[in-house]
């Protein structure tokens, strides 16, 4: 029912009707939420999980091509500039990947589009790798796990793919030492190999990140913990040392900042409150909601993926998808 009515949305939201209706409801400025940008070769050899969390750069171009010729693509310093009656979108990254540098940047460049990218700064230069990563690399290279006193069998791609989305649900609201504790335990297997890949920016690219017109640094936090499962002292460390890292480095004032994982399970009234008190410009989440300028502690975001094209992705830059989302509870 759910995912009929999100297609019937889909399909009408180049209407002029749906247009005048948001117009109505005063939604004109929509949040895009991106983490990945791989080459296509990257995207089509690679089996991974979570798609939606990431986008071959092909298809990134076409989104960006589309927003250029319907949308106003602004800078997150400009939500409270009003310039023409364009349609608006403020583009965001989270967690401060390479490939944000290596294969977004250039269509960004190409397209003259500014863009915001969040930094968790203990992942910079590759020197933590975050759980999701590992419970990855565990996952997909073993054929069976140890998981909540189970063994769970996991020789298919497909069973392989489920075991990551159910470790993921559970893990994402642990502090990070029961984190750890179940990754330990997951195998037995101590030959899991190292990899090289360079996953996150090195502190040299966000020297160069920091500098350039088009892109602004925002902190996502020290270690990226879900911040329900720290107290007041540990929220403060995590925004101080992050905060203080990323002006040493960019010798710029961090003015932004977004929520690790930026659901609801993830922040509550009382931590906003906490996070308001650093005169943040901006603190983004990840809610279905509509966006607006005079609550810029709570910004809404919607995620993009690579299934995002046509009327879906239509859909979500104008803001009906948030919108309709926050009415279904999804
Ligand atoms: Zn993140």
């Amino acid at each position: 029912m759910k995912k009929k009515l999100i297609e019937i949305v889909d399909s009408i939201s180049k209407k002029k009707i749906v247009e005048i209706f948001l117009d109505l409801i005063n939604v004109n400025t929509v949040f895009l939420n991106y983490h990945r940008v791989l080459s296509d070769l990257e995207f089509q050899n690679i089996y991974r999980p979570n798609n939606d969390l990431v986008v071959s750069k092909k298809v990134f171009e076409n989104q960006i091509i589309y927003l250029k010729e319907n949308f106003e693509v602004i800078s997150i310093n400009e939500i409270h500039q009003k310039k023409n009656n364009k349609r608006r979108v403020v583009i965001t990254f989270d967690d401060g990947y390479f490939d944000n540098l290596k294969n977004a940047l250039p269509i960004l460049e190409k397209y003259n589009c500014p863009a915001t990218i969040y930094i968790a700064t203990s992942f910079l230069d590759n020197k933590v790798t975050p759980w999701w990563l590992l419970a990855w690399k565990i996952i997909s290279s073993q054929k069976q796990i140890n998981f909540n006193d189970k063994i769970l069998k996991i020789s298919e791609k497909e069973d392989k793919k489920n075991c990551y989305e159910m470790i993921c649900r559970e893990l994402i609201s642990l502090s990070k030492n029961s984190q750890d504790i179940i990754l330990n335990n997951l195998t037995d297997n101590n030959t899991i190999e190292e990899n090289n890949v360079k996953e996150f920016l090195s502190s040299k690219d966000l020297i160069d990140l920091g500098k350039h017109d088009l892109i602004e640094i925002g902190c996502h936090t020290h270690t990226h913990q879900n911040l329900k499962t720290l107290d007041k002292e540990d929220i403060h460390n995590e925004i101080i040392n992050s905060k203080s890292i990323l002006e040493k480095i960019i010798k710029k004032k961090i003015n932004h900042f977004s929520i690790p994982y930026g659901s609801k399970n993830c922040f509550d009234d009382k931590i906003i409150e906490q996070l308001s008190a650093y005169n943040f410009k901006t603190i983004v989440t990840t809610e279905h909601d509509i966006f607006r300028k005079n609550k810029c502690n709570r910004i809404p975001r919607i995620g993009i993926g690579n299934q995002d094209i046509n009327g879906r992705f239509h859909s979500k830059a104008i803001g009906i998808d948030s919108l309709l989302n926050k009415i279904l509870k999804r």
